[in-house]
């Protein structure tokens, strides 16, 4: 069986210096630690550009499925430990030239310990003329495809091969704080995954309109925060009620324009709680011609109530794409569950495709919606979920 001994994390180029590099490398180090933290036998060392994390008798699939969620690795590799024996050493180097799918080769070896009988050349011929023999790899010393670094303790070899891609982007919350609107649907989560991405911690703010969304819908909508919260460790999730905002709107504007004021009311809603929040702007699950709500005019209209950035990563993506991605971080079986949500319920027949700042004003004026706007930000409930979808704690 092989034995892995460290694993080798690599953060890639960073642009930012000083200061700011200091701070990526000191959060990706917490943010790692974190993802692994029902491993307390591992042990970490953070050296200028690399992280290394040092085994005992993990399964190395396992944390490999765990570092693939950090942003802020760009990519890893996991070290074997073998004995400094040039045999073991040769037939270990063709084991994993033989499980590669490579076509070209190099080898890379470096004495720690000169006792050792062989230089260093010495050692990739040996290890080169193997893999010659017994595989159809050739070499390539300037550009080759499967790298193997050889490095000889006095006692311990330790051979780096491969690389697994990370995550990439910055590691989760560096960049600040973004109140992200959760819906029930496909497309949201797969928001909040992108904006973590960047390096955003993301806090969620979901519209329910009870009784007339149920409590299976929420508990979708927490589900979901819980799996993508599985990226920044947890979720802040402001559940908001906003059925009364919602029939009141049905009474005084009726069907075309309900979408476009129902939307008006919950970006102003975000507009507070991220104030009240420390969030620096807005996000959305938003993209380009979707549906009437995300028509140019729609976004305009809908946008021109509010001051706050409004961050919408997936406005250019194609419904396959998102759904794609929903897949590939686990929600999209989640997301296509029956659930009612509060826009679906009172689906309008004609919504409008182009609406007017001036036809929104003059609905919104048959109603004191201010003081509406306060109620439901004041009996909001706020929920923290963690990756474990058990563990919530009521605020
Ligand atoms: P999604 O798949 O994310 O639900 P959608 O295609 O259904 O999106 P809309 O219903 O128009 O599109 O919603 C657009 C965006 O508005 C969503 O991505 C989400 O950010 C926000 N949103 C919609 N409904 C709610 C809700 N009930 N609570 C919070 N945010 C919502
Ligand atoms: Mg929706």
């Amino acid at each position: 069986m092989v034995k892995y001994d460290t694993i080798l994390i690599r953060f890639g180029e960073l642009s930012t210096k000083g200061k700011n590099r200091k701070d990526f490398i000191n959060r990706l180090f917490r943010n790692i630690k974190d993802m692994l933290k029902d491993y307390p036998n591992l042990s970490y060392r953070k050296a200028y550009d690399r992280i290394y994390i040092k085994m005992t008798d993990e399964d190395p699939d396992v944390i490999s499925a765990k570092l693939q969620k950090v942003f802020g690795i760009s990519s890893f590799s996991f070290t074997e430990k073998v004995a400094s024996d040039i045999d073991t050493i040769a037939e270990t180097c063709l084991r994993i030239a033989k499980e590669s799918d490579k076509k070209t080769f190099k080898m890379m070896t470096k004495r720690h310990d000169k006792s050792f009988p062989m230089r260093s050349d010495a050692v990739n011929r040996e290890c080169a003329s193997r893999i010659l023999k017994n595989t159809e790899l050739k070499v390539d010393v300037h550009d080759p495809e499967l790298l193997i670094r050889v490095e000889i303790h006095r006692d311990e070899t330790y051979i780096t091969s491969g690389k697994i891609p990370g995550a990439g982007g910055f590691p989760a919350g560096i960049n600040g704080k973004v109140l992200l609107m959760l819906s029930g649907g496909i497309d949201s989560p797969v928001a909040a995954y992108q904006l973590m991405k960047r390096g955003l911690e993301v806090e969620a703010v979901h519209y329910a309109s009870p009784p007339y969304t149920s409590e299976n819908a929420r508990r979708k909508v927490l589900d979901l925060a819980a799996m993508v919260s599985e990226y920044q460790g947890k979720m802040k999730v402001h559940v908001v009620n906003f059925t009364d905002i919602q029939l009141k709107i049905y009474e005084k504007a009726g069907d075309p324009y309900a979408v476009t004021l129902m939307r008006r009311m919950m970006f102003r809603l975000a507009e507070r709680i991220a104030e009240e929040n420390g969030c620096l702007a807005i996000g959305t699950g938003e993209s380009i011609g979707q549906v009437a709500s995300q028509t140019l005019e729609s976004i305009a209209c809908i946008n021109s109530v509010i001051h706050t950035p409004v961050l919408r990563p997936l406005i250019c993506m194609d419904k396959i794409e998102i759904i794609d991605m929903a897949r590939h971080i686990g929600t999209y079986e989640t997301s296509i569950l029956p659930y009612e949500d509060c826009c679906t319920i009172f689906d309008p027949k004609n919504p409008v495709t182009k609406p007017t700042t001036k036809k929104s004003e003059y609905y919104e004026a048959k109603f004191d919606f201010a003081s509406m706007l306060d109620e439901a930000v004041a009996s909001k409930e706020t929920v923290v979920v963690r990756p474990q979808k058990d563990e919530e704690d009521f605020l």
